[in-house]
């Protein structure tokens, strides 16, 4: 059977033309490397594509780089795993650190979904452990050969602890190209992480488009607008009930609102971290000191473990979970999941959610089909659990605090490459990466919106990088 043709290749199957589902293939010397291996997130149409076969064969993987924790970068690993892929998973360490949290609460979702609808399930905890085991750690900022012909460089993306762009160089019968990926880009000066890194020169660029057609607000004025948000619901007595993922979204939460304790006076809230995987990717963020920014690592060198919020309470157990339901007011609550498509969230957005008194907090990309978007989206009524729920509470989005860069950042990124490569759109709906492609052909850039089986011949893509590090 031929596998593939044999000349260095680039392939996109998923995260092309949506947001979800990351995974692209690079193909050189006759090796084939994987990049992400993404869930694809939403509606019931999701749950089912994740369950297609894989549009390669995994037993035909060489190496697998992952560039983040995020389960729609490597939700379908434990699957990988489980389909044949016995091959090493080379991440960073700090990312090493947050997908075993992941993985197992994604694995015993997909156990009890699977128990709900009488089917087996996608993968079990026993393949989540599989991926943890075949997790390799390569250190940021040093070159490394993962495969004859195949060197790999991982660099800071800004997005989320661990987060990582892809500097891939490929080799094959002498013709040498450099790949950058992307992977999710943070914005600029966001708190607790350092900035993305500042890249200079690709042959090709893989890149998010997540906000490729938006403006955030900037980050004082976001601050500012959580500030007046948590004011006015002090004044209107009820809840707030914040959907958050918990890896990213739940800690740098958690840090504004150490930051501004004083000044928003918010000791007079109970701010409840209501996720078992937060609190844990939690500690992970604090373990790791040489990822942060200077203002953060300053902060921590201040505490211990967690953020300074003395009425922070972790909620581990169910029992301590539900037991905040019977609170009226005057409660913080941070649960996820980040697109309230599942998780302790929902229980909080059943008992406040027809409440006027209540808020709920928007900060984070709600995939299209998701109960998240659908409040973003104000309809005036929802369905949880069954269970009609009118909407009556005050719903905020604050952009601001997404962890992916707006238009702004993704083109501050991008304008590091000199002369300026060719570049691939992944990653976006497709209105946001289109948008984005039009402001890069405005600088005369050559922009493509990827498609899912799109496949580049990287020995046609001109030469323009002509640095090779050895590893
Ligand atoms: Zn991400």
């Amino acid at each position: 059977m031929v596998r593939y043709d044999p000349w260095m290749q680039l392939e996109f199957f998923g995260a092309a033309g949506e947001v979800t589902g990351s995974c692209h293939i690079v193909r050189a010397g006759g090796r084939q490397l994987l990049l992400d291996c993404g869930m694809v997130q939403g509606d019931r149409d999701a749950a089912a594509r994740n369950k297609l076969p894989f549009p390669f064969e995994p037993t035909g993987i060489d190496a697998v780089v992952l560039s983040h924790a995020h389960v729609d970068h490597c939700g379908r690993l434990p699957l990988l795993v489980k389909r044949g892929y016995r091959g090493p998973i080379y991440t960073n360490p700090a990312c090493a650190d947050l997908v075993p949290i992941l993985l197992r609460d994604a694995a015993e979702l997909a156990v009890r979904e699977a128990e709900r609808v009488r089917e087996d399930p996608l993968f079990g905890v026993d393949d989540a452990e599989a991926v943890v085991r075949q997790l390799v750690r390569v250190p940021y900022d040093q070159p490394r050969e993962l495969l004859p012909g195949v060197l790999v460089r991982i660099r800071e993306a800004g997005h989320i602890l661990g987060s990582s762009s892809i500097e891939l160089y490929v080799e094959e019968g002498g013709v040498r190209r450099k790949l950058v990926f992307s992977g999710d880009l943070g914005q600029y000066d966001t708190p607790i992480l350092q900035d993305p890194f500042a890249f200079q020169s690709a042959d090709l660029v893989l890149m998010e488009s997540t906000y490729g057609d938006r403006r955030h607000r900037g980050r004082d004025d976001t601050e500012r607008e959580l500030g007046a948000i948590l004011a006015q619901a002090a004044r209107d007595g009820g809840n707030v009930i914040v959907p958050a993922f918990a890896i990213g979204r739940s800690q740098e939460l958690l840090y504004l609102l150490a930051k501004h304790y004083a000044e928003w006076q918010l000791a007079r809230w109970k701010i409840f971290l209501d996720s078992p995987m937060a609190i844990a990717a939690t500690r992970v963020y604090w373990g790791h000191p040489e990822r942060l920014d200077d203002e953060a690592s300053r902060l921590r060198a201040s505490f211990r473990g967690m953020p300074p919020l003395p009425n922070l309470v972790l909620t581990e157990s169910a029992d301590e979970s539900r037991a905040i339901n019977a609170i009226r007011g005057g409660a913080i609550i941070i649960a996820g999941s980040g697109m309230a498509n599942g998780g302790r969230v929902l229980h909080h957005l059943k008992h406040n959610l027809a409440r006027p008194e209540c808020h709920v907090l928007i900060v984070g990309f709600q995939a299209p089909g998701t109960l998240g978007r659908q409040l973003v989206d104000r309809l005036p009524e929802v369905r949880i659990h069954g269970q009609r729920v009118p909407v009556a509470a005050q719903i905020h989005t604050l952009g601001g605090l997404s962890a992916h860069g707006d238009q702004q950042d993704l083109l501050r990124w991008y304008d590091g490459f000199k002369p300026p490569p060719p570049v691939f759109l992944v990653h976006g709906e497709v209105a946001s990466s289109e948008a984005l492609a039009l402001k890069l052909r405005e600088r005369g850039v050559t922009a493509t919106v990827t498609r899912p089986g799109l496949q580049i011949d990287l020995a046609g893509v001109k030469s323009l990088a002509h640095d090779w590090p050895s590893p």
